[in-house]
């Protein structure tokens, strides 16, 4: 259905060298500034089209319903209206983002109010999460933490090769790029104490992970197929699935998914689509034993996005303690949406599904401090002097993601959080 994007198309809205977001890209938003309420638009370079004003302004095909999509606070309405439409507004975005295209370019009166800088807007949660699952899909992030904390000989659980293993996770503290975030306090146990204690957390740490939302809704009691599953994926964020390690190492044993990560996640602001995705498509790690027939698929499902983690101290100078891959991941997307649904589960407009911490084979690659510094065995040496093992007060930690091939970059922007003390 998508088509390559054309790596020769221009804007005429400046888009300086490195920008995330050149015509190619134009990933969905919600934005707010000091004369609007929140509401839809698209990046372009430094700049946000304004949907709702596009539209006042009849520039798109549009009934009245679904223009008024664009007025909304989340996109949730907009990604409802199905691909054919949502691919439509895209592609006419482009158009009128185009250099050749005097329509908007020359019309100074819609250009001044339609076109905002980002640095005079307010991001929001793109879209209201209705759902929130977590994968643990990265083979070498698994084999790590089973190395820590099971068996070093047999770090992988039998059933991982067969199946996307996930929880389901709270929709609730999902918050966008830019929130503080308090350390959270909890119920832990050190080895040495005879009886647990009440605190803040000391091993807080972030996940390097990315998630897809879901624009297209299924009844319960249906599946959907490997070969589907594209269909009901909107687009992509950058994503933070914060962890309290020491809460999470004594509230359930092994897998903790409870209070050490229900106090809050970031997401990315931008909802990256899957249409502007396509030309970084990549084969898929080979799956070794077969799996089973449900999870077979054909064509290239994984994506080549190159990650990168940055931690920034207080008026101190950041260091990027990560580079990762999302072609890494061992289970893909179409694959996490196939197992999810194969029971009948049903899925949401506004569900948002997490590839789990995305590691690499190699340290430097690694997605958590939990590994990078090996449960604080190998500190990390920061520009001013001080260690990391896990992430301390008044940190903040920055997550960025970007495809690059023939001279275009598809950028995902900034996931960033501020750890503050705790309350
Ligand atoms: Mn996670």
């Amino acid at each position: 259905m998508s088509k390559a994007s054309n790596p020769q198309l221009k804007s005429w809205v400046e888009v300086k060298p490195g920008s995330d977001f050149p015509i190619q890209n134009l990933p969905f938003g919600i934005f707010k500034t000091a004369d609007t309420d929140a509401r839809a638009g698209v990046a372009i370079g430094e700049y946000i089209l304004d949907l709702a004003e596009i539209a006042n302004a009849g520039l798109f095909n549009l009934s009245l319903p679904q223009k008024l999509t664009f007025s909304l606070p989340v996109l949730n309405g907009f990604i409802a209206l199905g691909k054919p439409i949502t691919n439509t507004v895209r592609k006419r975005v482009s158009d009128l983002l185009n250099a050749e295209n005097a329509e908007l370019r020359d019309n100074e009166e819609l250009k001044a109010k339609a076109l905002i800088k980002q640095s005079d807007a307010e991001m929001r949660e793109p879209v209201l999460i209705l759902n929130y699952t977590d994968f643990y899909s990265s083979k070498e992030h698994a084999t790590n933490v089973g190395i820590m904390f099971r068996d070093p000989a047999n770090a992988l659980l039998p059933n991982w090769k067969h199946l996307p293993v996930g929880y389901h996770g709270r929709a609730s503290s999902i918050v966008v790029s830019g929130t503080p975030i308090n350390r959270p306090k909890g119920q832990t146990k050190a080895d040495d104490a005879a009886t647990p204690s009440f605190g803040p957390s000391k091993l807080l740490d972030f996940e390097l992970e990315m998630g897809f939302i879901t624009g297209k809704r299924t009844n319960l009691g249906t599946s959907i197929s490997t070969a589907e599953a594209e269909d009901y994926i909107f687009g992509m964020v950058l994503f933070n699935d914060w962890s309290a390690r020491d809460i999470q190492k004594w509230e359930y044993v092994p897998l903790g998914p409870f209070l050490a990560k229900n106090f809050g996640s970031t997401m990315s602001p931008w909802i990256i689509t899957m249409e502007a995705l396509e030309p970084f498509r990549v084969e898929s790690p080979t799956q070794e034993p077969e799996v089973l027939p449900y999870l077979k698929f054909e064509g290239k499902k994984n994506f080549d996005i190159n990650l990168e983690v940055e931690i920034i101290p207080e008026n101190g100078k950041g260091k990027t303690v990560s580079r990762s891959n999302f072609k890494y991941m061992y289970w893909n997307m179409a694959q996490q949406l196939a197992h999810h649904t194969s029971n009948g589960c049903n899925i949401q407009v506004g569900d948002l599904y997490a590839s789990g911490t995305i590691s690499g084979p190699t340290p430097d690659s690694y997605g958590s401090m939990l590994e990078i510094s090996w449960q604080g065995k190998n500190p990390i040496q920061m520009p001013d002097g001080t260690e990391r093992k896990f992430i301390l007060d008044n940190d903040t930690v920055v997550m960025k993601g970007y495809c690059e091939k023939d001279g275009v970059r598809i950028g995902f922007g900034e996931c960033s959080g501020k750890i503050l003390p705790a309350v």
